[in-house]
């Protein structure tokens, strides 16, 4: 099968032959129909995140956001036919230690992040395997376009799980977005069919206005003003802050930045993942936090089981994650979208739909 294959750190990738993964009993194999192209992609291409465990070889295929059709089916696998649409988190859980009993199967405690290791190899692929699918995979909808929900499993859901089962944001809060990237966007869309009102907050003004396009209520544009966290706050009733801030992009300035724009008993919500600049570490303000109240937490993923409340919510309009699609290319493109993802330029999601 065709697939783009891994070549060592900020070595160009290549589109090649290589063998299909062959699932075990427990798994499914899927013909893919389309991925989403994702910054962790280009932090895995550049080496980025060795302090937590991803050290990519040479060989391995990536791409994690997938939808697909199953086209083979394990012996021990129950809840999948030859023939069904599915998609899958990124992160897979093992479904039997407590976190997956919990419905938290996003922080199993061996969960496998698809394609980043060389045992789940990824979707950037004519196909992909699930592990424990049964646990894992999730139907789709048969009308719904594979294309538009190619950034559920990473992005999108993130962005989902964060702001609806992490944090309380409740009609009328004011929920300041740091970062206006796929997961920004993300972010911005779902706090504003929760009925926040959005501030968003980048440095590029067409990502500002695909913000305003999205929901987003008041824009800062973090060239333009002298201290972003007042900028904010500023838009809030007597300038007490916001209710939930989010870091949708993972450096120091932008965490900093989303926590300095709370108020007093304010939420944040760290999704970005850091670079090699920070190596996973970046200071805060403790004391103030402490004095203020101000909470801290961590969205990594989606459990399989809070999809469809993503579903429905698509099946009346409220939620729309293919307007967050920027554009769709072919296998042979997405190296190249990779590898240029560190210009920051590109403005929504870029999903992969020709294999
Ligand atoms: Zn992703
Ligand atoms: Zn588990």
């Amino acid at each position: 099968m065709r697939a783009v294959v891994f070549q060592g750190a900020e070595e160009p990738m290549t589109v090649e032959d290589v063998d299909r993964p062959e699932p075990d009993d427990d798994g499914i194999l899927v013909e893919t129909e389309a991925c989403g192209i994702c910054r962790s992609d280009w932090h895995a291409w550049r080496g980025d995140w060795e302090w937590i465990g991803v050290m990519p070889q040479p060989g391995l295929v990536f791409g994690h956001e997938p939808v697909g059709r199953v086209v083979e089916v394990g012996d021990n696998v129950d809840r999948f036919a030859v023939g069904d649409r599915v998609t899958n988190p990124f992160n897979l859980g093992c479904g039997s230690c407590h976190h997956c009993r919990d419905g938290r199967g996003n922080i199993c405690e061996t969960s496998i992040p698809m394609g980043f290791v060389p045992f789940q190899t990824g979707a950037f692929a004519e196909y992909y395997s699930v592990r424990n699918a049964d646990f894992n995979a999730v139907t789709l909808p048969e009308e719904v376009d594979p294309v538009d929900v190619a950034g559920l499993g990473c992005r999108f859901a993130t962005a989902f799980h964060g702001l609806v089962h992490r944090v309380d944001v409740t009609p009328g809060d004011w929920v300041a977005i740091h970062g206006c990237g796929g997961v920004g966007l993300s972010a911005v869309h779902v706090a504003d069919a929760l009925g926040a009102n959005v501030i968003a907050v980048d440095l590029s003004a067409e990502k500002l206005a695909r913000a305003r396009d999205l929901g987003a209520d008041r824009t800062v544009e973090v060239g333009a003003v002298d201290d972003v966290p007042q900028a904010v706050k500023k838009f809030t009733e007597s300038s007490r802050g916001a209710d939930v801030a989010v870091d949708a992009l993972g450096i120091a300035e932008t965490c900093r930045n989303a926590v300095n724009s709370l108020g007093k008993g304010g939420q944040h919500l760290q999704i970005g993942m850091t670079t090699s600049e920070e190596g996973g570490e970046v200071s805060l303000p403790v004391d103030t936090m402490v004095t203020d109240e101000r909470e801290f937490y961590g969205a990594y993923g989606i459990p399989p089981n809070e999809y469809d409340e993503i579903f429905r919510m698509m099946g009346t309009g409220k939620l729309e994650p293919g307007r967050i699609v920027s554009e769709t290319v072919s296998l042979e493109e997405v190296p190249g979208v990779v590898e240029g993802l560190g210009d920051y330029e590109t403005v929504g999601i870029p999903v992969c739909d020709g294999f």
